[in-house]
């Protein structure tokens, strides 16, 4: 997607060797045309895997996820991180451990939204340790659906959360895969640095 890399090389800012900042397009203000052809790319991605439901988490996998959701015309469920007034009895929950953040999430769904016959597509903003995607997999399998893939905007392939989250035999497919943030750069993996 060389919309989102040029996005990413122009705009993205590196904290530190580990973390990007995209607070201009993606995790704060919205870019919703980019966010558009994110969602179409997820849609042509899986759009042989049956998808009935896209489930992300909030707040930043919503602006990717319903755009994805609207391309397949399906629904879109965010995962809470917290604790709502509003859902009630029947939640399902999983524990999320954010090394970005050093700190435990619960994250949760109302089992309503989410039936056995489901085939769910995951979406997330970042792989990075790979906890937020493997949480998501466990809520669908808490519900008795079935994964129909993980779709990520930008993978940090330099950590272990592409490895650990294939390990699952899911397809994954992320948009942009960044290599290395060394020396306050972003590098993108070998085959996408013709941007
Ligand atoms: P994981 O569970 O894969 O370690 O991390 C995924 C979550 O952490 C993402 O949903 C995202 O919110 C956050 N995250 C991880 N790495 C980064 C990063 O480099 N930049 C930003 N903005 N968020 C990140």
């Amino acid at each position: 997607m060389n919309l989102l890399l040029e996005k990413i090389k122009n705009e993205g800012i590196v904290l530190s060797e580990t973390v990007l900042k995209v607070d201009s397009f993606l995790n704060h203000q919205v870019d919703p045309e980019l966010m558009l052809e994110i969602g179409k790319e997820f849609a042509e991605r899986f759009k042989d895997h049956g998808v009935t439901k896209v489930l992300t988490i909030e707040s930043s996998g919503i602006a990717p996820g319903v755009m994805a959701a609207l391309q397949m015309n399906v629904p879109l469920i965010f995962a809470r991180k917290r604790k709502s007034l509003t859902l009630s009895e029947d939640i399902l929950t999983s524990k999320v451990y954010s090394y970005t953040k050093q700190e435990e999430n619960t994250i949760s769904i109302s089992n309503k939204y989410i039936q056995e016959s489901d085939r769910v597509l995951l979406v997330d903003d970042f792989l990075a340790n790979g906890q937020a995607a493997l949480g998501l997999v466990d809520l669908v399998k808490q519900a008795g659906a079935e994964v129909a893939g993980i779709g990520i905007v930008i993978e940090k392939s330099f950590q272990d959360g592409g490895n650990l989250v294939r390990a699952t035999g899911y397809k994954v497919e992320s948009l942009a895969e960044i290599g290395s943030l060394e020396n306050g750069e972003v590098q993108f993996r070998k085959e996408e640095a013709r941007v």
